[in-house]
């Protein structure tokens, strides 16, 4: 049983079939998966969500797909933290970490969007998936395509971090390495979409895609105790997370599933690639693509497809949006690292040093709920933290030479020195 209706325009509303269609005829509005609500009442509840199984698939009558699942069994329901200590550091009440770099199978939030793309492309029958991406999600488009026996064919800028092009490729899909940064990159493959018969998850598939990310901020919803934050910090880079997150809280709220407590969300980007913060800054509603610089390239996105949709989501919440220089972004990824134990990317870095920098501009007041959105894993882009810690000597397995370190360490940081006394 499904309830999905149809894929329906942003724009002028007009309904289409659920096919592989993008765009609308009249307007070129981008087109959404509508969903008969009315019929989802009093079935589609805590208790049907509860009894589902421990993975994005829990939320199932709420994505749209036909049959059963085909990817991603085991992806989503990621840790929800509460981070206290990292809550006292900032000096604010209540805290919270969605933490999708533990997501499986490739550690990124992208696994959940590839999960509902490519369980879509098995159901229109498609043989070969691939994707514009600047790099998690080629690594997940990899993954899940490898575990579903289907072809990938995956496009990236030529000049990704080390550790997500050798995770990528374990997986066995064709690479297509291109000279240009990821705007570039999609240009073509809209293209290679048109000309080839393949799955391209963010260009053919987008209207699937991109619901995928709901499940996001189902999650957040649920594992906060049905409940929503007051305020969610989200990244932004081609803009699909950040209103889906919006899309799962009010999806939540009509079904009666949460009460509306008028959430706020608001948007991240680095300094080096934010074009939709300064429309925000501006008060603009249309964004002025940039050329990225950042080391934040999971979201270096300088003209987002759906740009516009993430400010007039962040607009009507109430939200905001800040941006972070490269040593705030890296400055953030130690701070998680050391109050909470999680190891992030540039993106996770970004995110929680514009939370801050919200909340000590008192955008975000102190005393209410805030959600911080951590999309990505530390472990693929290990050569951007080269240089930010301090060195750590290599001593001979002797006792009178590590008595000499600890004593060393003692003098340099009483505060995290060992106790020498039993
Ligand atoms: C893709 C990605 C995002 C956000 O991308 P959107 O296109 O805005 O959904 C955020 N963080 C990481 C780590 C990503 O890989
Ligand atoms: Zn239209």
């Amino acid at each position: 049983m499904s309830y999905v209706k149809s894929l329906q325009c942003k724009e002028c509303q007009s309904e289409y079939e659920l096919k592989p269609l993008t765009v609308c005829d009249n307007d070129f509005g981008p087109l959404e998966v509508a969903y008969d609500y009315e019929a989802m009442k009093g079935k589609v509840t805590r208790e049907s969500i509860e009894a589902g199984p421990r993975s994005l698939w829990r939320y199932k009558d709420l994505l749209p797909i036909e049959g059963e699942p085909k990817a991603g069994l085991n992806s989503g329901f990621t840790p929800f933290i509460k981070a206290d200590r990292l809550a006292a550091e900032l000096g604010v009440k209540e805290l919270y970490i969605k933490d999708d770099s533990a997501n499986y199978p490739s550690y990124s939030y992208k696994d959940r969007v590839v999960a509902v793309a490519l369980t879509k492309a098995i159901e229109f029958d498609f043989d070969t998936v691939g994707c514009a991406s600047t790099g998690n999600l080629a690594h997940s488009v990899a993954a899940h395509a490898a575990a579903a026996g289907l072809r990938a064919c995956v496009m990236i800028p030529h000049d990704l971090e080390e550790g997500k092009i050798v995770a990528t490729l374990s997986f066995g899909p064709r690479m297509f390495k291109i000279k240009g940064n990821y705007d570039d990159v999609n240009r073509l493959c809209s293209q290679i979409a048109d000309k080839y018969n393949w799955a391209i998850v963010n260009v053919n598939l987008r209207p699937y895609y991109t619901e995928g990310a709901k499940t996001h901020g189902f999650e957040i919803a649920e594992q906060m105790g049905w409940r929503l934050p007051k305020h969610t910090v989200s990244p932004v880079a081609g803009g699909t997370i950040l209103p889906k997150i919006w899309k799962a809280y009010q999806e939540f709220i009509t079904l009666g599933i949460v009460e509306d407590n008028k959430p706020k969300i608001y948007g991240a980007q680095a300094d080096g690639c934010n074009p939709v913060v300064t429309a925000l800054r501006e008060d603009q509603e249309l964004f002025h693509p940039q050329k990225p610089n950042t080391i934040a390239k999971s979201i270096a996105i300088g003209n987002p497809a759906d740009g516009y949709y993430v400010i007039k989501v962040i607009k009507e919440s109430g939200g905001f949006g800040e941006s972070a220089s490269d040593q705030e972004i890296l400055d953030a990824v130690k701070l998680l690292g050391r109050t909470q134990g999680i190891f992030t990317e540039p993106a996770g870095g970004t995110t929680l040093a514009c939370a801050i920098k919200l909340i000590q501009s008192g955008r975000i007041p102190r005393d209410e709920s805030i959600c911080v959105c951590i999309t990505g894993n530390g472990l693929k882009t290990v050569e951007v933290m080269q240089g930010q810690f301090a060195a750590n000597p290599t001593i001979n397995a002797k006792m009178s030479e590590f008595d000499e370190l600890v004593k060393q360490m003692e003098e340099t940081h009483p505060s995290q020195s060992p106790a020498t006394t039993a």
